[in-house]
Protein backbone atom coordinates (compact mmCIF):
# COMPACT_ATOMS: atom_id res chain seq x y z
CA UNK A 1 0.00 0.00 0.00
CA UNK A 2 1.79 3.64 -1.15
CA UNK A 3 1.68 6.25 1.66
CA UNK A 4 0.63 9.89 0.83
CA UNK A 5 2.79 12.26 1.85
CA UNK A 6 2.72 15.90 1.87
CA UNK A 7 5.47 18.81 1.43
CA UNK A 8 4.85 22.35 0.72
CA UNK A 9 6.95 21.90 -2.17
CA UNK A 10 5.40 19.53 -4.08
CA UNK A 11 2.00 19.21 -2.56
CA UNK A 12 0.36 15.21 -1.91
CA UNK A 13 1.74 12.38 -3.44
CA UNK A 14 1.77 9.22 -2.75
CA UNK A 15 5.29 6.64 -2.55
CA UNK A 16 5.17 3.09 -2.75
CA UNK A 17 8.79 2.35 -3.01
CA UNK A 18 11.64 3.17 0.19
CA UNK A 19 14.16 5.03 -1.73
CA UNK A 20 11.04 7.78 -2.95
CA UNK A 21 10.66 7.62 0.88
CA UNK A 22 14.46 9.09 1.53
CA UNK A 23 14.00 11.33 -1.33
CA UNK A 24 11.46 12.75 0.33
CA UNK A 25 12.52 12.60 3.77
CA UNK A 26 15.80 14.48 2.20
CA UNK A 27 14.36 17.17 0.37
CA UNK A 28 12.16 17.71 3.89
CA UNK A 29 15.92 18.19 5.36
CA UNK A 30 16.94 20.94 3.22
CA UNK A 31 13.78 22.48 3.77
CA UNK A 32 13.70 25.92 5.03
CA UNK A 33 11.21 27.77 6.89
CA UNK A 34 10.26 30.85 4.73
CA UNK A 35 7.77 32.85 3.83
CA UNK A 36 5.22 31.92 0.50
CA UNK A 37 5.98 35.17 -2.03
CA UNK A 38 2.25 34.66 -3.35
CA UNK A 39 0.38 34.04 -0.30
CA UNK A 40 2.53 35.05 2.16
CA UNK A 41 2.41 31.97 4.81
CA UNK A 42 4.92 30.54 6.49
CA UNK A 43 5.80 27.29 4.51
CA UNK A 44 8.57 24.53 4.49
CA UNK A 45 10.44 25.19 1.19
CA UNK A 46 13.78 24.22 -0.86
CA UNK A 47 16.35 27.35 -0.48
CA UNK A 48 15.72 28.21 -4.14
CA UNK A 49 11.46 27.65 -4.12
CA UNK A 50 9.26 30.96 -3.46
CA UNK A 51 5.92 29.38 -3.97
CA UNK A 52 4.25 26.88 -1.76
CA UNK A 53 2.37 24.09 -3.84
CA UNK A 54 -0.83 25.85 -4.08
CA UNK A 55 0.58 29.09 -5.57
CA UNK A 56 2.93 27.52 -7.96
CA UNK A 57 -0.28 25.28 -9.18
CA UNK A 58 -2.01 28.66 -9.67
CA UNK A 59 0.75 30.34 -11.63
CA UNK A 60 0.93 26.72 -13.69
CA UNK A 61 -2.46 27.38 -14.62
CA UNK A 62 -1.98 31.18 -15.21
CA UNK A 63 -3.99 32.71 -12.63
CA UNK A 64 -3.51 35.61 -10.67
CA UNK A 65 -2.63 34.96 -7.24
CA UNK A 66 -4.64 36.42 -4.75
CA UNK A 67 -2.95 38.93 -2.31
ZN1 LIG B 1 1.62 30.25 -1.28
Amino acid sequence: MPRSYYDNNFGHYDIEDESDVESYRDVQRRSVLKKCEGCGNKVRLLPDYGYCNSCAEKRERGQDLEY
